[in-house]
């Protein structure tokens, strides 16, 4: 289900390169996707805004002439809550950046990929966005409501704070995965200001403590004594 500020299947490739713009839109199209392709930084913001039917997804490459991918990203995420935005990008160690609470990114490629793996990104993310859009009420649940920074557990708000979602949703984007509190502290705050362990801790169990509120029998945060937490829904 779309959310009613975009259209579904609807890709929009923000990327300079024109080759690799032809070869995912071509990609895409054989997919299923409609996509739009924009070449300049500065024209992405006038073409969204005046846009009557704005796109669920955007591809959006981090070197561009003009505004740059993350000011574009952080432009979007604020603008557009609800648009799916996955960066490509060459610079492997800004991925953490891209994905934390200051830009918000979606999913990222890096850069040489093939586009076969673009249209299994683009289609993971939006089932995921859509999954997140439409939280099942009643249903036994823990759903990211991703546009409002909210989870709901069965339908029911747990109101939690931007910290507490953000850790919430980088756990939940990897169920099982096992993340150190580095990890975590790293995904928590934009200014990657230092923080100690114990802060990680202290948001984890109020974060705990608020799921448990709705779930007082299901534990979905584990700890992994000696090196940090995952989101396991079942056993
Ligand atoms: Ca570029």
């Amino acid at each position: 289900m779309s959310t009613p500020d975009t259209v579904q299947d609807q890709i929009l490739i923000v990327e300079d390169e024109p080759k690799i713009a032809r070869l995912v839109a071509d990609y895409l199209q054989g997919s299923g996707f409609t996509s739009h392709h924009l070449a300049h930084g500065d024209a992405v913001l006038p073409w969204l805004e005046a846009c009557p039917t704005r796109p669920e997804l955007v591809l959006l490459d981090l070197m561009l002439p003009g505004t740059d991918g993350l000011t574009l990203c952080r432009e979007i995420r604020q603008r557009w809550p609800a648009m799916a935005i996955i960066m490509l990008t060459a610079r492997v160690e800004e991925v953490d950046r891209l994905l934390g609470l200051e830009l918000g990114a979606d999913d990222y490629i890096c850069k040489p990929f093939s586009p076969r793996e673009v249209v299994a990104r683009a289609k993971a993310v939006l089932r995921r966005s859509r999954a997140a859009a439409s939280p099942a009420p009643g249903g036994s649940d823990l759903v990211l409501d991703e546009a409002g920074w909210r989870a709901l557990a069965d339908g029911h708000d747990l109101g939690l704070t931007a910290v507490e979602f953000q850790l919430l949703k980088v756990m939940m984007h990897s169920p099982g995965r096992i993340f150190t509190r580095e990890q975590l502290m790293d995904h928590m705050y934009r200014d990657h200001r230092i923080v100690s362990e114990r802060t990680v801790d202290s948001h984890v169990k109020k974060l705990r403590r608020k799921i448990a509120e709705t779930w007082p029998e299901r534990e979905v945060i584990r700890s992994v004594y000696g090196v940090g937490y995952k989101y396991q829904p079942e056993e």
